[in-house]
């Protein structure tokens, strides 16, 4: 995957947020203020409006940079830096391999800036497991990632606004977790 192709999935997660913004923004009501969606439509759109191409770690930076300052909220510098950090770790051709290393590194950014570890309830709880699906499966499947953020559903939030809702939280898939689910698998497609 060149710096093209990786721009062209950035570009593409513009319409996947589009058309997911109700349903985060439906999980974030629940179990948040309810601007998920709306949030990561925001970046997005913007990365699609300024984001114009370059080596993959080049995309990966700017991306990052523009989530950063594109979306409020919680998400925004943990996906944004999570794009930076990736960018450090990422070769100008990113094979299967160094998308694991790249995965690693989005998991350890958001566990020290999240100050999170595993069954918060989060994104991380995504993020975290993707890159052993990638090593044992050989692939970034949909339906593989929509069951790791599944397994959120009846965490109990300890981490982000979610926590305020303590055991009533449980019964929601995380919203984070869920956008992480179309994050990856963009990141994924058509490296098997
Ligand atoms: P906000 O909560 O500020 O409105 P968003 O709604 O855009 O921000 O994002 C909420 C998501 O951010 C949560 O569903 C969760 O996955 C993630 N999140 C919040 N706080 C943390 C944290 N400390 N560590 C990891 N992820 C977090
Ligand atoms: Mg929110
Ligand atoms: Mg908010």
């Amino acid at each position: 995957m060149n710096g093209d192709k990786l721009l062209e999935k950035m570009h593409g997660l513009k319409s996947v947020f589009d058309e997911k913004e109700s349903e985060l923004t439906g999980l974030d009501r629940e179990i948040g203020d309810g601007d998920h969606g709306v949030n990561m439509k925001r970046g997005f759109s913007a990365v699609h409006e300024k984001v114009s191409g370059g080596t993959a770690p080049e995309v990966l930076k700017q991306t990052g940079m523009t989530l950063m300052s594109s979306i409020g909220g919680a998400s925004g510098p943990l996906y944004g830096f999570s794009f930076v950090k990736m960018s450090d770790v990422a070769k100008e051709d990113i094979d299967k391999e160094n998308l694991m290393e790249m995965l690693d590194v989005f998991a350890d950014t958001v566990a020290s800036k999240g100050k999170v570890e595993g069954g918060e309830k989060t994104m991380y709880d995504v993020i975290s497991k993707s890159a052993e699906l990638l090593k044992e499966s050989g692939a970034l499947k949909l339906d593989d990632l929509q069951a790791l953020a599944q397994e959120t559903e009846d965490m109990i939030a300890t981490k982000g606004r979610a926590a305020y809702f303590k055991e009533q939280s449980k019964g929601t898939i995380d919203p984070g977790a869920q956008s992480a689910v179309y994050i990856i698998h963009a990141l994924g497609e058509g490296m098997e």
